[in-house]
């Protein structure tokens, strides 16, 4: 079935995808990508729900959810305490997309969790407990390697690593690489390293080219042929609590991440039908 809002039409997957927005480096897009991946999804009439799995709270922010300590939250939901649905938001710019935020709380559950039972599949099983039809499940991870993002890998079936084309790009993938294949064998054999997405391109530098095309070669398929430029709008959006995609649709950063998101929702559609 097609979904239908103004010029974007995407498929709706025949399961509800869950999709880990990882990368232990710091910086490379991973809360950008997860924000407008979402909202670019749901204004195509899809049903998301975002779950904001780091400290930070920046998606939480971004997608103008309420974040101040004491608000019901992921880390509530990780203790057991409550449902993602009572922890979840409506997103004032897409009515269809739902943010469980992060709030400061959460800082410290790395350590609470450590004592604790099936604590690698605490937000798995929060996430198989949810009765609405969410099409897509986008988890933004913390810049770590920690309990939080193996609560996110084994929750999810799909991994995206955003890559920032700069120096040092693909310093540490390696490590990622082999702990996704660590989860995949212990924890989630499910785990699929499905999509990679390249960020803060910059066309006129020789070191974004040359980034991009060593990805490229080293990933393949995976690899997303929509690239993210890097954009002043892109950068500003958050501090409106918007995505580039409702702050300024038709700046080259807000249709970059609707062709990812396009691309994301084809692929899927395809693996599908498999
Ligand atoms: P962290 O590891 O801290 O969670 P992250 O991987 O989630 O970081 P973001 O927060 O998405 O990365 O991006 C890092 C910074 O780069 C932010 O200030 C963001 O606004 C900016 N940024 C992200 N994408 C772009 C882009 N395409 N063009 C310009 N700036 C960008
Ligand atoms: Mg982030």
């Amino acid at each position: 079935m097609e979904v239908r809002s103004g010029d974007l039409t995407l498929p709706r997957p025949r399961h509800r995808r869950i999709i880990t927005i990882s990368n232990q480096k710091g910086g490379v897009g991973k809360t950008t990508t997860t924000v407008n991946i979402g909202v670019a999804l749901a204004l195509a009439g899809l049903d998301v729900l975002v779950i904001d799995l780091d400290p930070q709270g920046n998606t939480s922010t971004a997608l103008g959810a309420i974040r101040t300590s004491g608000t019901p939250s992921v880390y509530d939901v990780l203790l057991g305490e409550i449902s993602i649905a009572e922890a979840a938001q409506t997103c004032p710019d897409a009515p269809r997309l739902g943010c469980v935020p992060a709030t400061i709380d959460l800082a410290g559950i790395e350590i609470e969790l450590v004592g604790m039972e099936r604590r690698e599949y605490r937000l798995k099983e929060a996430i198989d407990a949810i009765d609405g039809d969410f099409d897509y499940v986008l988890i933004d991870c913390p810049p770590s390697l920690g309990l939080l993002t193996i609560n996110a890998m084994v929750a999810a079936r799909e991994v995206m690593i955003p890559i920032q084309c700069e120096y040092y790009a693909l310093e540490g993938l390696g490590q990622l690489i082999g702990n996704i294949d660590r989860i995949k064998q212990h924890l989630n054999p499910e785990l699929d390293l499905s999509t990679i997405l390249l960020t803060m391109y910059d066309a006129r530098t020789k070191l974004s080219v040359g980034v991009a095309d060593e990805v490229r070669r080293h990933f393949g398929a995976s690899v997303l042929t929509a690239l993210i430029p890097r954009s002043v709008k892109v950068s500003e959006a958050p501090s409106y609590g918007q995505s580039v995609i409702t702050y300024d649709p038709g700046s080259r950063g807000a249709m970059s991440y609707l062709d990812a998101a396009k691309e994301i929702a084809y692929r899927g559609a395809k693996e599908n039908a498999k």
